[in-house]
């Protein structure tokens, strides 16, 4: 018999997964290029040239049994070094390889961190609309999710909002910027108001409130958005961040935590996360890739091309006469149902073959996200589409 948690697991399983496996029944009903498959945040650019030449140096320059080797379970520590200096030189921080631990992804750091700091029953807040996966994450930590409702207007967070959910019981602020659904940048500003009221907060119960950075678009943003640096605005912020989406390695599994000094409990926190990284089963990052990133720090994905994307779909999309969130990171759309019902919205856009993931899987009825990751002729395939859809909601 299972564990009786299992039952929501599986009754909660990923909504994007379920669009997922509908898109490829239609593509081989009707053909891959009549199926407009928005669903999955999966990167349709490929890896940088010097990435793939990086992992082709690696095997014929490094030693065979150090690459494919165990190593210290936080990472190699060249490979950590290289990452603190290569945010150093971006961020102006003074990190070392005491401050990175390697991790399986962002989704295993992530994993990772939870486990260290949460206590059972103790909270995590997020603004909606928010990564579905974040639910798992925390349940299996132990913790429990507190969403903050999201502001319709802009999607940014609301750092009064965030005044009134926090409790004795919370420990942690999950934040993602760029953000996962919306595609929208949260900026110094909004970030230095949330910084004070954690601050505020955090002396009021009695215990450091740390902020979880969730990162893995940091490199995916549009019209010169800049990405603030968390930690330099708020102490006790932990890093994580993963290559997944910035070199399109998500298969690789492969990202890093930053735990800074500053941060309360440091370094007994790092040690702890290299523990808990090890009885997760994760043990270590996986060895190649990681020595492979580490020679290609410079490397940049052709952000051209999602920005190509983005700004054809938002436009086509607008003209039609549907609202959507302005798009500044990411490779994510946040589109409003027409009559507020996600659900039949993406029910009858599938009717055209059009995928999209329903806002409630992310916390947020009435919306839908579009991953605009994916071939540009695809997105201009799917206007005539959107534009029946747009006739079916009397747009315009
Ligand atoms: N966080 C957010 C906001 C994401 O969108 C994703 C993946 O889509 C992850 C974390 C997990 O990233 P990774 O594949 O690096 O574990």
């Amino acid at each position: 018999m299972l564990a009786k948690e299992m039952e929501t697991y599986i009754t909660g399983g990923s909504a994007v997964r379920a669009m997922f496996e509908e898109g490829a029944r239609l593509a081989a009903k009707y053909g891959r290029e009549n199926v407009y498959d928005f669903s999955l945040g999966n990167p349709n650019i490929p890896a940088p040239g010097a990435v793939n030449d990086a992992i082709r140096a690696v095997l014929d320059e490094e030693e065979s049994t150090f690459v494919h080797g165990y190593m210290t379970n936080a990472g190699y520590p060249d490979v950590r070094r290289a990452v603190a200096e290569d945010l150093n030189r971006r961020f102006g921080t003074d990190y070392s390889e005491a401050n990175i631990l390697m991790t399986v992804g962002a989704a295993g750091g992530l994993n990772t961190i939870l486990r260290v700091l949460l206590d059972p029953e103790d909270e995590v807040i997020v603004f909606a609309p928010y990564f579905s996966e974040y639910n798992f994450y925390v349940r299996g930590a132990r913790g429990v999710i507190r969403p903050i409702p999201a502001d319709p207007e802009t999607f940014r967070p609301d750092p009064e909002a965030l005044r009134k959910a926090i409790t004795p019981r919370t420990k942690v602020l999950l934040l993602n910027n760029p953000n996962n659904p919306t595609g929208v940048v949260y900026a110094a500003e909004t970030l230095r108001a949330i910084a004070a009221v954690l601050t505020e907060k955090s002396a009021e119960i009695g215990h450091p409130i740390y902020i979880l950075s969730d990162e893995p678009y940091r490199e995916l943003v549009y019209d010169a958005v800049s990405v603030p640096w968390i930690p330099a605005l708020y102490p006790d912020t932990v890093v994580g961040y993963s290559w997944s989406k910035s070199l399109s390695l998500p298969g690789e599994r492969i990202g890093y935590l930053c735990i800074p000094a500053s941060c309360a409990d440091f370094p007994v926190m790092f040690d702890a996360a290299v523990a808990v990284s090890r009885t997760l089963g994760f043990v270590n990052a996986p060895s190649l890739i990681q020595r492979a990133v580490m020679r290609s720090l410079g490397a940049r994905t052709d952000i051209e091309a999602y920005d190509r994307n983005r700004q054809a779909l938002y436009k086509g999309l607008t003209d039609l006469g549907f609202r959507c969130a302005p798009p500044q990171g990411a490779f994510y759309l946040w589109v409003q149902a027409p009559d507020g019902d996600d659900v039949t919205f993406a029910q009858r856009g599938m009717e055209h073959r059009i995928l999209m993931v329903r806002g409630s899987g992310f916390g947020c009825a009435g919306y839908v996200r579009l991953a605009y990751c994916v071939s540009h002729d695809m997105i201009l395939r799917s206007l005539p589409a959107f534009e029946k859809l747009a006739k079916e909601y009397n747009l315009k």
